[in-house]
């Protein structure tokens, strides 16, 4: 047992927000991720939908794993182009099976732009609506198109009521100029961090993690991408979040556990687990 074990040990529950725990990276040994998980105390995993199949794949998993592995569903702005409306009835059939908690991931790409932006706009605008429709939180993901992304989910939230107008969903692996994230906190968004809050050059991600409400942050690997420090340039898994909390800690100044909790009650909150 090494020191980090036994620091997760006697940490309270963890959610890893955000994992793709079905893609191809995790062929060969996916019940071990899923146990070394589990011992590093995290307790539950998100797994987003990047397109149809891949929502599939998620559903699958939360059927495996009952209660530690839930779904979301939809489609990734890079596997967007030549979106038709039609492409919306198998997410909303999909979003009721069973540990289906959110649609996503969804948003806006203008780094890889693998998808043309009208067909980007029109999958993310009839994804936000659906997921009002079926009132579930969104799970966003912005890659240099904060701009963009933050007035279409103001203006989305801006017409929500009840739970979702409460909770409307998080900006994923937040990376944006603080007074768009300061927009987006406003307008009821939480915000999830990654490896990245571990590197030399994110002092701006600290910033913003440091000044963030208590109640709005998530923790979230992104495996098998975005590993953190001092895993980094190999694959990522959820058996990692605990360094991402333990960073969130330092940065905040405040005990691993309190940040464990909060970020556990506050994805609890979010995603209507009970
Ligand atoms: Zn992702």
């Amino acid at each position: 047992m090494n020191a980090q074990d036994s620091t997760s040990r006697a940490l309270p529950p963890m959610i890893d927000t955000h994992i793709h725990l079905n893609f191809d990276a995790y062929d060969e040994d996916r019940d071990a991720v899923i146990a070394r998980a589990a011992a590093a105390g995290v307790a539950r995993c998100i797994n987003p939908g990047v397109d149809l199949e891949t929502s599939r794949a998620g559903i699958d998993l939360a059927a495996a794993y009952p209660g530690v592995i839930y779904a979301a569903v939809g489609y990734h702005p890079n596997s967007t182009a030549g979106f038709a409306r039609a492409w919306l009835e198998p997410i909303r059939a999909l979003a009721s099976s069973p540990g289906v908690v959110s649609i996503g991931e969804i948003g806006l790409d203008y780094y890889w732009d693998k998808s043309p932006k009208p067909d980007q706009f029109a999958a993310f605008e009839a994804q936000l609506e659906l997921a009002a429709e079926l009132n579930l939180p969104v799970i966003i993901h912005n890659r240099e198109a904060s701009e963009d992304v933050i007035r279409i989910l103001e203006s989305w939230a801006g017409e929500l009521s009840g739970t979702l107008r409460e909770a409307p969903g998080v900006l994923h692996s937040v990376s944006a100029p603080a007074e768009l994230v300061e927009r987006a906190l406003a307008a009821g968004f939480y915000i999830g961090f990654t490896g990245p809050i571990t590197y030399k050059n994110a002092d701006q991600t600290r910033r913003i993690a440091a000044a963030a409400p208590l109640e709005r942050i998530l923790v979230e690997t992104d495996g098998p991408f975005l590993t953190p420090v001092p895993h980094r340039g190999k694959r990522n898994e959820p058996a990692y979040i605990p360094l991402i909390v333990e960073r969130l800690a330092s940065v905040r100044q405040l005990p691993l556990a309190q940040i464990a909790e909060a970020t556990t009650v506050n994805a609890e909150r979010l995603f209507r687990f009970t």
